[in-house]
């Protein structure tokens, strides 16, 4: 679990999560709001799903089922943008 994240900010941030899955349900934001409840359940909250480095708080806080560092998605965006 991220260190940088204290216990009152992930709940808050779950609840936050909740939230969207309860009012938007079957979006994609439900969705991916769901993966983020799955990671922090599993423990993997707060790390980037694809180079495992450690997501910083204030990203979590702003956006809290993102699953990226900002680095990786500098890149998946660069991706997207070709595509
Ligand atoms: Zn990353």
């Amino acid at each position: 679990m991220s260190e940088s994240l204290s216990a009152q900010q992930l709940l808050r941030i779950r609840s936050k999560l909740e939230a969207i899955i309860t009012e938007q349900p079957e979006t994609s934001a439900a969705l991916s709001a769901s993966a983020a409840l799955q990671r922090m359940r599993s423990g993997e909250y707060g790390y980037c799903v694809e180079c495992g480095d450690e997501i910083s708080a204030a990203r979590l806080a702003a956006k809290p089922d993102v699953a990226l560092c900002v680095d990786c998605q500098a890149l998946k965006d660069e991706e997207d943008e070709d595509a």
